[in-house]
């Protein structure tokens, strides 16, 4: 299986491959960079195999799904390097995946031999919450290691970074609104939000607050009727939302969902979301929006209000919600900044945002070095 010649390796320097045959851990933990600090990104436990079901033989079906997680890992600690240096923290970018449906494997003990894992890296990595890891899985692993953020207790625990993500996605759609639509507020503002889960439904409350209209969809209906008490929505089918006519597509579940054939049916004009990878090849499909007029706000500086939040929890220090909610605010400057120059160079914001990213993280590099 490639991983030096994945297309998702781009300097990476250290990838792990962890198995433990009695709880069934199979978990690939990938270091991009530690030049700007500790290497910091959550824990995603996900069914990799659940695609490849109707492939036969099953092992050729194990494969691929191995290359899809070692795939997702590499480009996912690419993006936190990214999304860390962005954001201006004191932290470098680094991920991990656990291969396996977390409702029928993700047991407290293989969290713990997970953390044990983590824990031999001795704070090259720490671990945060992703998706398919509750905050309960984290504190099982936190059993075996300290190197585990976001955490409910402990004297520098922050808590669950949704809220603050969702604050972040928040301020980029009204940087995006004032840049590519003109307005300085989101009345009558009409946003799509694509997943309303931990993250999508704070980003709900805090739309429907501005006086945004917003058009809302889920594949669970208990998180539809979560947003539907949040007051006015509309709820449109999963398979339609990125089509709706509406001015802003926020994408809030998983990854992958700009690619060649929803890009055509996008009505919106701005862009902006939760969900990390949402292009499904990044350097094309940016590209292609950028042409078809619409602003995309690039995913990982959009999302980066929970990492923001888990950053002093890293660096045992104590932070104030104004200091770490001033961090998160300051998200919507540095996407105007991109728009401008995406704008003037007529360029693909995602383009723009990877190599202002890649020079902070050099110059890091160069000055640890020297
Ligand atoms: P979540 O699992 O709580 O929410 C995702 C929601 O999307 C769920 O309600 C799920 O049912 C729904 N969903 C899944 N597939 C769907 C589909 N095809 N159509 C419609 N809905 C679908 O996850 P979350 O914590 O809210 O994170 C959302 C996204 O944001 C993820 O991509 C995550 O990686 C990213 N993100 C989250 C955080 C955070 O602080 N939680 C931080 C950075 C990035």
């Amino acid at each position: 299986m490639p991983v030096f010649d994945s297309r998702s390796f781009k300097d990476h320097e250290q990838v792990v491959f962890c198995a433990d045959a009695e709880t069934g851990l199979k978990a690939i933990i990938a270091v991009h960079s530690t030049a700007c600090g500790p290497a910091a990104g959550g824990i995603r436990f996900w069914d990799y195999a659940a695609a490849h079901k109707t492939m036969a033989p099953s092992d050729v079906a194990e494969t691929r799904a191995e290359q899809d997680a070692v795939y997702d890992v590499l480009r996912l600690s690419r993006g936190m390097s990214y999304k860390n240096a962005m954001a201006g923290l004191r932290l470098g970018g680094g991920k991990s995946v656990i291969i396996g449906n977390p409702k029928k494997i993700g047991t407290p003990d293989l969290m713990r031999a997970f953390g044990r894992y983590i824990d031999r890296l001795s704070g090259t990595y720490y671990a945060a919450e992703d998706v398919g890891t509750s905050p309960a899985m984290l504190a099982a692993a936190g059993e075996a290691t300290s190197f585990v953020s976001g955490l409910d207790d402990g004297e520098f625990a922050t808590g669950d970074p949704s809220p603050h993500t969702a604050l972040g996605v928040f301020v980029s759609i009204k940087s995006a609104v004032a840049h590519r639509l003109g307005k300085q507020d989101l009345s009558d503002v009409h946003v799509a939000v694509q997943g309303v889960g931990h993250v999508g439904l704070y980003l709900v409350e805090h739309l429907l607050k501005a006086g945004a209209k917003v058009t809302i969809t889920d594949i669970v209906a208990s998180n539809i009727e979560a947003a539907q008490a949040l007051g006015d929505v509309t709820v449109v089918d999963p398979k339609t939302i990125h089509a709706v006519d509406c001015d802003v597509f926020a994408p809030c579940a998983l990854g992958g969902g700009l690619n060649p054939h929803t890009i055509p049916d996008i009505k919106a004009s701005v862009i902006a979301g939760a969900a990390n990878n949402q292009l499904e090849h990044e350097g094309v499909q940016d590209e292609d929006l950028r042409k078809r007029g619409i602003l995309y706000a690039p995913d990982y500086l959009v999302n980066a209000g929970g990492i923001i939040s888990v950053e002093a929890e890293v660096h045992r220090e104590k932070v104030t919600d104004a200091e770490r909610e001033a961090k998160v605010l300051r998200i919507g400057d540095t996407l105007t900044k991109i728009f401008k120059s995406s704008d003037r160079e007529g360029r693909p914001t995602g383009a723009i945002a990877n190599e202002m990213a890649e020079d902070i993280i050099a110059a890091k590099a160069a000055a640890k070095k020297a």
